[in-house]
């Protein structure tokens, strides 16, 4: 994905926040003039916008902060959609289903940008490592999805990663995200080998860094895991020499 179109979704993430503050949900929707309801969706979504009638649906069934995390990302849809050079940058560079992949993570990361400040997430970073111990604490302190720390810890870490958390039984990927010039991908459902690192840390409920693989890559990581609340959390940071 391209920096320079990062960037700018994030500038304009970062200009919504401010001019809109505090975001609640019915200022988030009313900055772009949008209405709002909550209601059913389809199995798998959790929002949507109809153009047409400039009106965000959220899905009734979610958590609040997952609804919060959904209504933001709904936003950044709009509001890419306005911006002439950021859709022909987007154009040119993506075709096909590419565009939409594309798409739906520049959604996420603005989202994430509005509700968390990158410049938390990296003082964080600086106070506290690379950790996978920040998402359910920033979570926390800023009232946001943990979803919403996921994206921000892969985009801002110092070293490349892959950012994710899991839970169930057999273990499951539930959220991931991964720094740009990655391309080791898990999506969401991804199971593990029953003596993944993972796992053993889900199961034992003891935290560990090890080095490990992302299931079905080849590629050997700098794992961090750690266990709450029935979930595990992890950071695989890229090996440097
Ligand atoms: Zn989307």
């Amino acid at each position: 994905m391209s920096s320079d179109l990062r960037s700018r979704v994030t500038a304009l993430a970062e200009q919504y926040r401010k001019a809109h503050a505090p975001l609640t949900p019915e200022r988030l929707a009313a900055g772009i003039g949008a209405s709002l309801s909550y209601g059913r969706l389809p199995e798998g979504r959790f929002g949507a916008w109809m153009p047409g009638q400039n009106h965000i649906l959220i899905d009734q069934d979610s958590p609040p902060k997952r609804q919060r995390f959904t209504l933001a990302h709904e936003v950044m849809h709009i509001l890419i959609q306005q911006d002439d050079d950021l859709l022909s940058e987007l154009h040119e560079a993506y075709a096909g289903q590419e565009l939409e992949k594309e798409l739906e993570a520049l959604c996420n990361l603005g989202a994430a940008e509005m509700l968390l400040p990158g410049q938390a997430v990296e003082a964080a970073i600086a106070q506290k490592g690379q950790t996978p111990r920040l998402i359910p604490e920033l979570a926390e302190l800023h009232q946001v999805s943990e979803e919403v720390v996921i994206i921000a810890l892969a985009e801002r870490g110092p070293v490349p990663s892959v950012v994710l958390m899991a839970g169930s039984k057999p273990l499951r990927v539930y959220f991931s995200a991964k720094h740009p010039r990655l391309t080791g991908w898990v999506s969401r459902g991804t199971g593990f080998r029953r003596d993944d690192p993972l796992v053993v840390t889900f199961e034992t409920g003891l935290p560990q860094k090890t080095t490990a693989r992302l299931p079905n890559h080849e590629v050997l990581y700098g794992l961090e895991a750690y266990p709450r609340n029935g979930r595990v959390y992890a950071v695989y940071k890229v090996l440097q020499n």
